[in-house]
């Protein structure tokens, strides 16, 4: 075992949080903090500044809400914190997981603003008085500025995914709002990266902040071989089937979730599918423990589902394939886990499904582990059937060399005799017979292959997914192919100002914004994103002119999106947007336009 086996790991109770808090910890299923919720929590919880950088998917959510939840006034119906987020989907998503940390805090109120969401809705909600409002910068800039949103009794702030908001044009507004926030407050800023010009808001805004930084320690890892599948058009449950019926020298295997009800449900699901699986977790006692790996080790079992806590250290030779369910948060844990196969000198397996906006996690493990990963092509069912029917075979080659077949045979002579068929059917039909149980053939049909990867690498691959524009329209539900990393970045589109007609199914609008406002592309590209629920991907050319700008949206856009959009404001001046009128005129001519009808934010 090596060292770095027994390091011991925190508990969320070492960290200082309330009874109430643990116990919700603990019905949600989360084992122990991420490392960046065990460095950040403590000093949030001291009330102190905070810079948190660590990748996305390493718990960042938790890390500065629950310290949060600790210090509301359920009696103050007033905001006492605000997180800003640079998309709707994550307002959204923060508001849920703080409601979901809420489970044991009767009263309380979290209220997601954002874009494209009616203000009457926003102002009756905001009127009920929530504890926490979770919002993206415009929004949260109009409400301040209509005297909707009051901050007087905020206690924190917290930027979250700060990076992210910069890139998308928004750290104006962010820094807006900062200035019109109490002088009395904690401020958290959380970002997966710290470009300098984040750097730069936190040396204003922040009061000696502690910095967190989640680093990523390589390590090797030898005999092992590394795959990841891209989860896309196909249930990861599904998939996980797939996998491990056709991997070859399938032997047993661990597989990594998150939560310990995670552990129980997928082991649920397995069992039901005819797999010797279990679940393995902390709730389980030290003795219960132990069964279950002595039943992997005599092959009682041949799938553990586990958490990373729970699997710590376990050495079980027959262990053939790690499946990293769930990505881990840190290259660290995940050296841990694939550690569990290739042991006694044997080839180990791990495989790693990694969601669109995991990718980042996946590069940074290939660098710490200094090993690429390679991409797994899912198996279709023709390689499932080929495999079932390859068992099938050998199953009943194994039968034909027993001894004892004579009674057998005698039977099938009869049946053939009495039915007037040859031995040959009745073959087929008691081949049939015994497939019942598990067909060889699956049902349904195989989801269209996955395309390449989206990441930083490879800028504008993940606009070549599909090629029809989607509209979120107002569902609530968080989409997770807009959010966190997978998100193209809005520069590497070539968006030159142009006066030509829009292409396909494009229609050109005017908006009341230009360079003497002192507006780049990226902001508009933000703002209509957010506002309107358009993919930035989706958004065509985008011309400045010096009093106005031209954008290209796609073709038969909902009236909801439309409407947002009147009503969309960019650096705080109404974008007044409506078709383009084919007045494309040189902005030389276009001075009789009137005096400006707004002012200029400064
Ligand atoms: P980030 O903000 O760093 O991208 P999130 O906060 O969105 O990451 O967390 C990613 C996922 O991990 C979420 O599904 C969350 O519920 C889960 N998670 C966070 N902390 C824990 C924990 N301590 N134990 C188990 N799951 C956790
Ligand atoms: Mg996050």
């Amino acid at each position: 075992m090596s060292s770095t086996e027994s390091t011991t790991t925190q508990s969320f109770a070492d960290l200082g949080l309330s009874d109430s808090l643990l116990k919700t910890l603990a019905d949600i299923g989360y084992e122990t903090p991420s490392p960046i919720q065990a460095e950040c929590i403590p000093v949030l919880l001291q009330g102190r500044d905070l810079i948190g950088q660590a990748q996305t998917g390493t718990g960042k959510t938790a890390a500065f809400a629950l310290p949060l939840m600790e210090q509301i006034d359920v009696k103050l119906t007033k905001p006492q914190a605000l997180v800003l987020t640079p998309t709707r989907e994550l307002a959204i998503q923060v508001a849920e997981a703080l409601q979901s940390y809420a489970k044991n805090l009767p009263g309380f109120h979290v209220l997601p603003i954002y874009g494209g969401q009616s203000y009457t809705i926003q102002l009756k909600q905001l009127s009920r008085g929530a504890h926490i409002v979770v919002g993206t910068p415009g929004r949260v800039m109009d409400h301040l500025e209509r005297k909707t949103l009051n901050l007087d009794n905020l206690k924190t702030m917290v930027l979250d995914e700060a990076d992210e908001m910069l890139r998308m044009g928004f750290i104006d507004d962010v820094e807006w709002i900062l200035e019109r926030t109490p002088a009395q407050h904690q401020t958290a800023l959380f970002s997966a990266t710290m470009p300098e010009q984040i750097r730069r808001v936190a040396q204003k805004y922040l009061v000696e902040p502690r910095e967190i930084k989640i680093k990523s320690a390589t390590a090797t890892v030898a005999a092992i071989r590394q795959v990841y599948w891209q989860v896309s058009g196909m249930h990861k449950l599904d998939a996980l089937t797939r996998i491990l019926e056709v991997e070859d020298k399938f032997d047993a295997a661990i597989i990594f979730v998150r939560t310990k009800n995670s552990t129980v449900e997928l082991a649920d699901k397995l069992s039901a599918r005819g797999y010797a699986a279990a679940a393995l977790n902390g709730d389980l006692n030290q003795q219960m423990r132990e069964r279950v790996i002595e039943q992997l080790k005599s092959g009682a079992l041949d799938i553990v589902v586990a958490t990373d806590v729970a699997a710590r250290g376990i050495d079980v030779p027959r262990v053939s394939h790690v499946v990293n369910y769930d990505i881990p948060y840190d290259t660290e844990a995940y050296v841990h886990r694939i550690g569990r196969t290739g042991r006694a000198g044997r080839t180990g397996n791990a495989i790693l499904f990694v969601a669109p906006r995991e990718v980042s996690m996946l590069r940074s493990i290939e660098r710490a582990t200094r090993q690429p990963i390679a991409p797994l092509t899912l198996p279709s069912r023709a390689d499932v059937t080929n495999k079932r029917v390859a068992d099938f075979k050998a199953g009943v080659v194994e039968v034909l060399n027993a001894e004892g077949l004579d009674f057998f045979a005698n039977i099938v002579s009869q049946i053939a005799e009495e039915q007037n068929v040859g031995a040959e059917e009745v073959a087929a039909a008691l081949a049939m017979m015994a497939q019942k149980g598990k067909p060889l053939q699956i049902p349904g049909e195989d989801p269209a292959p996955s395309r390449p990867m989206a990441d930083s690498r490879r800028p504008g691959s993940f606009g070549e997914r599909d090629s029809k524009p989607r509209f979120e329209g107002r569902s609530d539900k968080p989409r997770t192919e807009s959010s966190g990393d997978s998100r193209p970045r809005f520069e590497d589109k070539p968006r030159r100002a142009s006066s030509g007609a829009p292409t396909g199914d494009m229609v050109r609008y005017r908006i009341d914004v230009g360079r003497d406002h002192g507006v780049q592309v990226k902001d508009i590209v933000g703002a209509i994103a957010n506002e309107a629920g358009i993919e930035s991907r989706f958004i065509g050319r985008i011309a400045l002119y010096d009093e106005s700008s031209t954008v290209e949206l796609p073709a038969g856009m909902p009236k909801e999106a439309d409407n947002a959009l009147k009503r969309t404001r960019v650096r705080g001046v109404p974008i007044n947007m409506r078709p383009d009128e084919g007045d494309a005129r040189p902005e030389g001519e276009r001075k009789f336009d009137g005096e400006r009808k707004f002012k200029k934010r400064v």
